[in-house]
């Protein structure tokens, strides 16, 4: 998968990008007083609108990170490291935001005449390789990296308080922009309340802990409605009645008046969707929605996501530690490990012909995979990464470990030649090359890492 997804992302004329978010190189790290814990490590990938992207992986892998870091949620002492960079690019919301906010938007096409990105690889303030970027040379980079990364502020190209970047149109003239995408780890206070929950929703594990006891659940819904799109009074009841009939929810219209209490789990974590739903978000992130539930409930949950996706082409982020729930929700999986990405592939493919020994482990660990035969754990611990990677983090547990593993950082790379669409972060791969050639192949693809000191987005 190229990571420049400028290149990549196309817009369709309904107005919406066939790539509506696009993680770049995130890295979200705690400061503690001992140590810093680097939980989210250099992640990137892509989320197409109407399709689910699952994210699997042990406790402690970084997947809540991740999606905590692109709902602005990540808490002090964590913060997202400079170089990271969040984008989403849906054309309406880029136009809306370059009317609202139209001092915070940048016309980049202004400053590729005036700029050469492959030179600012050289200047001092940049401390990331073209490699981190997804690049071989320097010459393939382009100035929106920089600028959606945390660098273009360092390197005087932007305001520190710009992010709306236009690629294509001008930001003086919002209805006619073609593409470009909001920086989401740029955003602060009213900025970053327009893009959570009305164009990026969160659905939590435990429903408890989204709806407030002491108030009836269609006040709650009534209240996002409030908040994200201004309705209130009998609108907002009417509305919050059909979102609960969208949900599923029988006799919306009295259960509306109804506490928490009064619904059972899964009803429970019906009403959070529709709450979550409420604004009509573009992107929907579940958190182990379905984790707190038994299995007949779980799988009602997960056909209305399904349902839901399809009516409105919801782009779904599914987290879970569950491979069976994996294979049931998503198009395209990415295996979380201490942080780090270590295989990506569409669903049918992961399952078939999983490559990273880490994902080899965790489909032999799904009971019922193998009948009648002993069910295999993975054992150890997923480590807690608080140092950058300079070696393979899932070395102590690998089966397949060998002596390079202790000392290079395996780097996500296309498992075999021209298979861009699956990638492992594993030395005995690409397949077909000698050990001296894997060895060579990752080490000279690997970036340097990026440095913890200081860092944008403090208040993230
Ligand atoms: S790099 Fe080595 S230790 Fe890491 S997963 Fe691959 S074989 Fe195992």
């Amino acid at each position: 998968m190229s990571m420049n997804a400028e290149t990549q992302t196309t817009q369709t004329n309904t107005g919406r990008s066939e790539t509506i978010l696009s993680v770049r190189n995130l890295q979200t790290a705690f400061f503690t007083d001992k140590e810093v814990i680097r939980a989210v490590d250099g992640i990137s990938y892509d989320i197409e609108t109407g399709e689910t992207v699952g994210i699997v992986g042990e406790s402690g892998s970084g997947k809540s990170v991740t999606a905590r870091s692109i709902m602005g949620l990540v808490d002090s002492p964590g913060r997202i490291l400079p170089g990271s960079s969040i984008r989403f690019h849906h054309l309406e919301t880029v136009r809306e935001f370059a009317q609202r906010f139209s001092g915070n938007a940048v016309d980049v096409n202004a400053l590729e005449q005036t700029h050469d990105p492959a030179e600012l690889f050289d200047r001092p303030e940049v401390d990331m390789t073209p490699a981190a970027f997804g690049y071989e040379s320097p010459e393939e980079a382009s100035i929106v990296d920089f600028l959606g990364s945390g660098y273009g502020e360092s390197l005087g190209l932007i305001d520190a308080d710009d992010f709306v970047f236009v690629t294509e149109g001008s930001p003086d003239d919002p209805s006619r922009i073609e593409s470009g995408f909001v920086e989401i780890t740029r955003l602060e206070g009213k900025a970053q309340r327009a893009m959570r929950g009305n164009k990026i929703a969160m659905v939590f594990q435990d429903p408890l802990t989204s709806l407030n006891p002491v108030y009836t659940v269609g006040n709650q819904i009534k209240e996002a409605l409030r908040l994200h799109q201004g309705m209130t009074g009998g609108e907002a009841t009417n509305e919050a009645v059909e979102l609960l009939e969208a949900v599923g929810i029988p006799d919306a219209r009295r259960r509306v008046r109804e506490y928490p209490h009064q619904f059972s789990g899964g009803m429970r974590q019906r009403a959070v969707i529709a709450m979550a739903l409420a604004c009509e978000p573009e992107v929907l992130i579940c958190d182990e929605p379905t984790t707190a539930l038994d299995v007949t409930i779980q799988a009602q949950i997960l056909e209305l996501l399904e349902d839901l996706q399809e009516e409105r082409d919801l782009a779904i982020m599914f987290i879970t530690h569950d491979m069976g729930v994996i294979a049931d929700v998503s198009d395209r999986v990415n295996v979380m490990y201490a942080g780090e990405i270590v295989e990506t592939a569409d669903v049918e493919t992961l399952f078939a012909s999983p490559k990273h020994p880490y994902t080899q482990g965790l489909l032999e660990s799904i009971p019922g995979r193998q009948v009648g035969e002993r069910l295999q754990t993975i054992e150890g611990n997923v480590p807690t990464p608080n140092e950058p990677a300079t070696y393979c983090r899932f070395a102590p547990r690998c089966p397949e470990a060998f002596d390079a593993c202790n000392e290079i950082h395996p780097v996500s790379i296309p498992v075999r030649e021209g298979a861009d669409d699956h990638t492992a972060a594993c030395l005995l791969y690409p397949e077909g090359k000698s050990e001296l050639e894997r060895i060579d192949h990752h080490t000279d693809q690997a970036a340097e890492p990026s440095s913890t000191e200081g860092g944008a987005n403090e208040d993230q």
